[in-house]
């Protein structure tokens, strides 16, 4: 029995007044973050803290799948984690998942549930686990768990009792990000959706005129094919940044050839070139360490960069791709020689569907590219940058850190 005589008894109730107070400014934190990701993370933070633990992560079901995954975790390897499916049948976080009930286990050695899988992939060590299930309307949604209690301790009930506190914000907060970021988009999405089928509209009322030349004709047909893949490569885009913002998307992490993968896409985006006579070319180390990273999402980054160098390039302009090796990142570069972003457009040009109004080569974009390519890049924990120069050119950076 402990001594809670004294000044111990003082201790005891001022950790305790100390956690109380954390719980609550979490709670006004929760409430006030719409974005997914940076909402986990305080989640995580705030789990550590309250339970005075080593680690934490969140495991949220997959709703097509029903298994597991990790969502996020304070662990330094936790882009590899991400990758890892956690069983439901056989796992700790399975067994809390579906009984809805919390487990303490304070030596996970000789808990035949404990999922191996998660300490072969990453340097942690679990030791011991305090899991609560991450409950909303009464459904399951995930799991919230806290590991490694500090110096060795067993867990108390106190610990269990902060966590399932801060496990019903959690999950409150978590639904909520979900519905708003989605009623968000789709709001946007149908606002954009308007002006290519208003184009639509328009264009197959004066085909039926009888009274339109046979240029006036194929005019209205080519804006009907324009304006339709337009809405074709929307629906893509939309369909990815909903998944990239609601936290859905799926990172395959593998180890490629980075300038490889840039020779692909300048292949690609080739004919488009030729067909604006844009000479495109490029410059990497010749010593390049092998990235980590997903190439499906890394492809597509470097595909929109090229494509958008392109499109609002000038009739025979340059396209130019560089590389960069430093010690803890590396970064491609796309400069071109087009038009240039006027400067109070600079800030907004991440943001999703924002457009230069002015633009050539606008009738064909959707405004999504460049808020996907960001979201991927973040995702992999690099960054992209755009410096511009009106009628000089365009140049966007993006890094990725190098790979373990
Ligand atoms: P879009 O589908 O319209 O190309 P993006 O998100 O890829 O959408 O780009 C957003 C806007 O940023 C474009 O509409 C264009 O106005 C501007 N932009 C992007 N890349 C360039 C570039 N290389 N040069 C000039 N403007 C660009």
């Amino acid at each position: 029995m402990p001594d809670y005589s004294g000044p111990e008894r003082r201790r005891v109730y001022d950790l305790r007044f100390r956690r109380y107070e954390r719980l609550l400014e979490v709670a006004r934190t929760l409430s006030g973050t719409l974005d997914l990701p940076a909402l986990l993370r305080n989640i995580i933070a705030a789990a550590t803290e309250l339970t005075d633990t080593e680690a934490a992560s969140i495991m949220l079901v997959d709703s097509r799948t029903g298994q597991l995954r990790f969502e996020a975790s304070t662990d330094p390897s936790a882009d590899v984690m991400e990758s890892i499916v956690v069983p439901v049948e056989g796992s700790i976080a399975g067994a809390i998942f579906s009984t809805g009930k919390p487990l303490m286990i304070d030596d996970v050695a000789t808990d035949p549930r404990h999922y191996r899988g998660v300490d072969n992939k990453v340097t942690f060590v679990t030791r011991s686990i305090l899991g609560v299930p991450l409950v909303s309307k009464e459904k399951s949604i995930g799991v919230l768990q806290a590991l490694n209690k500090k110096k060795g301790e067993a867990f108390t009930q106190e610990d269990l009792h902060f966590l399932e506190a801060l496990a019903a914000q959690a999950a409150v907060a978590i639904v909520t990000t979900r519905l708003f970021q989605q009623s968000d988009l789709i709001a946007e999405m149908v606002h954009e959706i308007r002006t290519p089928l208003a184009a639509l509209s328009a264009s197959t009322h004066l085909l039926l005129r009888n009274d339109l030349s046979a240029d006036q004709r194929e005019e209205m047909v080519r804006t009907i094919q324009s304006e339709t893949s337009r809405l074709a490569t929307m629906t893509t885009d939309f369909l990815d940044l909903a998944r990239l913002e609601s936290g859905r998307a799926r990172f395959v992490r593998e180890r490629f050839d980075l300038p490889k993968l840039v020779h692909e896409c300048l292949q690609v985006v080739q004919p488009q070139a030729d067909s604006r006579r844009v000479t495109m070319d490029v410059l990497l180390p010749g010593e390049w360490p092998a990235v980590f990273a997903d190439r499906g999402k890394i492809k597509q980054v470097l595909l929109n960069l090229l494509t958008n160098a392109v499109k609002y390039n000038r009739e025979g302009g340059t396209v130019h791709v560089s590389g960069l090796d430093a010690p803890d990142h590396v970064s491609i570069t796309v400069v071109d020689s087009g038009r240039g972003i006027p400067p109070p457009a600079l800030p907004h040009i991440f943001e999703k569907f924002y457009r230069v109004a002015d633009s050539e080569g606008w009738t064909q974009g959707t405004g999504l590219g460049l808020a996907i390519a960001k979201r991927i890049v973040e995702a992999h924990g690099g960054a992209i940058f755009i410096g511009s120069t009106v009628n000089v050119g365009t140049a966007f950076t993006f890094t990725l850190p190098r790979g373990k």
